[in-house]
């Protein structure tokens, strides 16, 4: 028998969550962000969920021409560019719309050779100061770009660092509309947490929005929302099972550095999952996890291999009982991956990105498949 543990992918999940995003930017259009090997749940898979986007946004070409291979004709455009003149290339051949954020990458589209002239999207930035042209910068490339017969349609692209926080939006979407106010071409500003809290406004929409996250089942903004609270559902669960049992009398400690001691005699399972499968580390004692579908807390140090939990609540608990870490339980229970994030001081964005090589994905749900019904586990 194989060490029992695996992660789900729900297909019913992605394509409700997409169904919220689209509900929250109604006209807009929708790329589906799967950047990262779709934020770790395989770019195949959530193609399948996701296939009722109207694009998908990356950053490799590699991937690009994965979603080629799985005949999606559609939109695919590379949030970052391209990283060289060579790679101008691969868009041409692929069709693939990509970002201009620099000087640089229009100097390579002026010296491209080819027939078919690229749908570019050119980034301002309005304070993100990662990529992009100033505002003021942002006219003048403008101005080169439109006039490259290499380049067929110009549209605009820009990104909040606030969208999930009181700061917001509203400074960098002014400085945004404002200087591309008499330019004509689609705009783009909304990653998911804009989506969600913004997006009601039609300025803001704009004409394509850029959820990611959301559509994993995770929130963007939690602990102030959670994923409940958006009407979103977990697309990953890690699930494993009880592979051992110890009984602690007071004073017992578990796991390296002696991290917990028992403060009176209790029992505590031992999970086959670790570190080593994309479990985080810094999870400290108290972190949830379902056991039997049954909320208790980890204890002790996660190790490479195995996470010990507390077991005084749950008496049937035994070897084989299942657990787990995050996503959706048996008996229709969920834990969300944020709560366990926030717990290790992280986010789930992280978590479902570090999902190990190591750790057997299964995809489960599909269009007509009810909600929540993960299949059992194997037995
Ligand atoms: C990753 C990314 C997104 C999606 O962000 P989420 O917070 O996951 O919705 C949108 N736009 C750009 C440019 C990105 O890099």
């Amino acid at each position: 028998m194989p060490r029992p543990l695996e992660a789900l992918v729900h297909l019913d999940a992605l394509q409700h969550n997409l169904t919220r995003a689209r509900a929250c930017a109604p006209d807009a259009q929708v790329w589906a962000v799967v950047k990262a090997n779709a934020y770790g749940h395989g770019l195949v898979r959530a193609f399948e969920g996701l296939r009722a986007a109207d694009g998908f946004a990356l950053l490799d070409i590699a991937e690009a021409r994965k979603l080629r291979e799985l005949d999606w004709r559609g939109p695919i455009l590379l949030l970052e560019g391209v990283f060289d003149a060579r790679d101008l290339e691969s868009c041409s051949r692929l069709g693939l719309w990509h970002v201009v954020h620099c000087e640089q990458q229009i100097d390579w589209l002026a010296q491209h050779k080819t027939e078919w002239p690229h749908r570019v999207f050119l980034k301002m930035n309005t304070g993100m100061n990662r990529l992009g042209f100033t505002p003021q910068a942002f006219r003048n490339a403008w101005l080169r770009l439109s006039a490259l017969p290499q380049v067929d349609e110009v549209s605009f692209i820009t990104h909040f660092s606030d969208a999930d926080s009181d700061k917001g939006i509203a400074q960098q979407a002014d400085i945004f509309l404002t200087h591309t106010a008499d330019l004509s071409g689609e705009r783009s500003l909304c990653n998911s947490a804009a989506t969600l809290r913004h997006a009601h406004d039609p300025k803001v929409r704009g004409d394509w929005v850029r959820p990611g996250v959301m559509l994993y089942g995770a929130s963007p903004d939690y602990p102030e929302h959670d994923a409940a609270h958006w009407q979103l559902r977990p697309a990953m669960t890690l699930r494993s099972r009880l592979i051992g049992l110890q009984h602690l009398q007071a004073g017992d400690t578990v796991g390296y550095g002696s991290r917990f001691t028992a403060e009176q005699a209790m029992r505590i399972g031992v999970v086959a999952c670790g570190y080593a499968d994309g479990y985080p580390r810094h999870a400290p004692t108290g972190t949830p996890v379902l056991v039997d579908g049954q909320r208790t807390r980890i204890v002790g140090r996660v190790s490479m291999d195995m996470v010990t939990v507390d077991l005084s609540a749950l008496p049937q608990a035994q070897i084989g009982t299942e657990v787990t870490l995050w996503g959706q339980g048996p008996h229709g229970s969920l834990l969300s991956i944020d709560e366990v994030a926030l717990h290790a001081g992280t986010i789930g964005y992280e978590l479902m990105c570090a999902l190990s090589q190591r750790v057997p994905v299964l995809t489960v749900g599909d269009d007509h498949g009810a909600h929540g019904t993960a299949p059992a586990f194997a037995p």
